[in-house]
């Protein structure tokens, strides 16, 4: 079974064919909430599946910086609706205001906190921001999962000391430095992810099943039969949805 461990199916560039994207393929999809009136809606559309997990979350770009109180409280209350928190992180590549990013660093930490709490995963988006990441994550004990990681080999390497994961868009099949990566981390510390309807190999609108373009680019690069890749995948997210810390 295919893994598509970060989309946003719920977006509205989905709304004509759901049902069929959703089913085109052998997949379970991960669908990612930015911030609590969209996290409502991801409960809403995972509801309808039995192969799309929910993701809550509030996104670095998205948090309410005049007042991000009463929308963090919010999102907290639907944690215990899903199984993975996401999506939540940095963002230093849009959000340059040094004010903001303390709040985004807060509002990181007390995700994570209750990811800890509730020994739930969570993925992570990431960008322009990794030092102070992995400076924060160093603290706690959650099983993470970096999306569309895009740094060094080093800083890949940090990351999986860490305990996290990587996972690879489908553009890594023309993305050099992220092929380079992935011919240097663990296998079983890698997840495949398509962050639909964004990130995709071509200018088309991206989809779960495009996950697959992931998984022969890997075939390629660690020659290895593709089912067998696609059985590494899925137990590494088994793994990562685990209810134990390792
Ligand atoms: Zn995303």
């Amino acid at each position: 079974m295919f893994v598509d461990i970060h989309s946003h199916i719920d977006s509205e560039e989905f709304n004509s064919d759901r049902d069929s994207i959703v089913k085109k393929c052998n997949i379970i999809i991960v669908d990612a909430g930015i911030n609590y009136e969209n996290d409502l809606k991801v409960l809403e559309i995972a509801g309808r599946y039995t192969n799309v997990i929910p993701a809550v979350g509030l996104h670095p770009e998205n948090i309410n910086y005049d007042n991000p109180r009463k929308e963090i409280d919010s999102v907290i209350s639907l944690i215990e609706k899903a199984e993975i928190i996401s999506e939540i992180g940095l963002d230093y590549y849009w959000i340059k205001d040094e004010e903001k990013r303390k709040i985004q660093k807060k509002v990181l930490e007390e995700l994570l906190s209750i990811a800890e709490k509730e020994n739930k995963p969570a993925v992570i988006h990431v960008r322009g921001g990794l030092r102070d990441f992995l400076e924060i994550i160093e603290s706690f004990k959650v099983r993470f999962d970096v999306h569309a990681y895009e740094g060094s080999v080093k800083n890949a390497m940090k990351i999986i000391e860490l305990g996290g994961y990587l996972s690879f868009p489908p553009i890594i099949v023309r993305d050099k430095q992220r092929q380079i990566i992935a011919l240097n981390v663990p296998k079983e510390r890698i997840l495949t992810e398509t962050d639909s309807p964004f990130l995709g190999s071509t200018r088309d609108r991206n989809e779960p099943c495009n996950v697959k373009t992931t998984l022969e680019t890997l075939s390629t690069l660690w020659k290895i039969d593709i089912k067998d890749i696609e059985e590494i995948i899925f137990q590494n997210f088994r793994r990562f949805l685990k209810k134990t810390f390792q």
